[in-house]
């Protein structure tokens, strides 16, 4: 999608599926399952979906998926599967791996940066985009590397640590405009050190919401997932944004939804929808 002086493309590194009442925190599986119908185990398929920014002159690629690092075993658990994987996905919006010059990390949990890596011929760990600077958020690094009994399984050190001992990794703190017009902005809640990414040209502004607001179901206030870390904090970061985000009439861009990748939000008898403008119906295969 042209969007002023880029171009915005919704990548996809297949889909995953997890537990619906972990998807939906607090709000029961009688509203949810209208909209997101589990299966026999109660999980939802949700997609995985980066983004690739096309600037002139620099190609901006948020969040790498699940990447192919995983054993059968754990693709069984999370129910990953990669009909499309991320390169091929790249590779049909026109570009190699050697082509992407910033990588961002909203947050280092796996479905965001399992693709940061692949493993080599001779089986060591190396960059999948050699050509990238790698940008994750300091408080995000800190918990990526100290984690505890909650945090450790969302964490595997394979998908950044050798990025980081080879050089590749650009540590910020905080709101950054990494290129003119493309900024990283932090939205805590799901982690502490989440950040979102922020993309305006010519009067027009749309956002990456990362696990912020990982599909259009979780649009209502309330709609908190319960892998989020700190839900205060993040319903007081959601309120904000979509006050923003109404007013600024910008374009949301999901990360987790299976069906709608991108859409406006309106307002009507004071509740928030989307109007989606980008969705594929690739849910319906599974
Ligand atoms: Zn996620």
């Amino acid at each position: 999608m042209r969007f002023g002086k880029f171009e915005l493309i919704s990548l996809s590194d297949g889909i995953m599926r997890v537990d619906g009442g972990a998807m939906f925190g607090v709000v029961p599986r009688v509203f949810w399952e209208k909209t997101n119908q589990p299966d026999e185990k109660n999980r939802i398929s949700i997609g995985v979906n980066p983004l690739l920014i096309k600037a002139d002159g620099c190609n901006i690629l948020v969040d790498t998926g699940n990447g192919d690092k995983f054993s059968e075993k754990l693709l069984k658990i999370y129910g990953i599967e990669r009909d499309t994987a991320l390169l091929e996905s790249l590779s049909d919006a026109g570009l190699r791996p050697e082509g992407i010059d910033i990588v961002i990390n909203t947050h280092l949990h796996f479905d965001h940066c399992g693709g940061n890596t692949f493993v080599d011929k001779s089986g060591k760990l190396q960059p999948t985009f050699p050509n990238a600077r790698y940008i994750v958020q300091k408080a995000e690094w800190e918990d990526a590397t100290n984690t505890n009994e909650l945090t450790k399984a969302s964490y595997l050190p394979e998908n950044y640590m050798p990025l980081m001992d080879a050089g590749y990794v650009d540590i910020l703190d905080g709101n950054i405009e990494l290129f003119p017009g493309v900024t990283v902005v932090m939205t805590p809640g799901h982690n502490r050190g989440h950040q979102s990414v922020k993309i305006e040209s010519e009067g027009k502004t749309a956002f990456f919401l990362g696990d912020m607001i990982p599909t259009a179901a979780h649009i209502p206030l309330s709609y908190i997932m319960g892998y989020d870390l700190y839900p205060l904090e993040l319903l007081e970061v959601k309120r904000k944004i979509l006050r923003e985000a109404l007013e600024g009439d910008w374009l949301m861009i999901f990360e987790h939804d299976p069906e709608t990748r991108m859409g406006y939000l309106k307002e009507a008898n004071g509740k928030l929808t989307i109007i989606p403008s980008l969705s594929s119906n690739k849910a319906d295969k599974y």
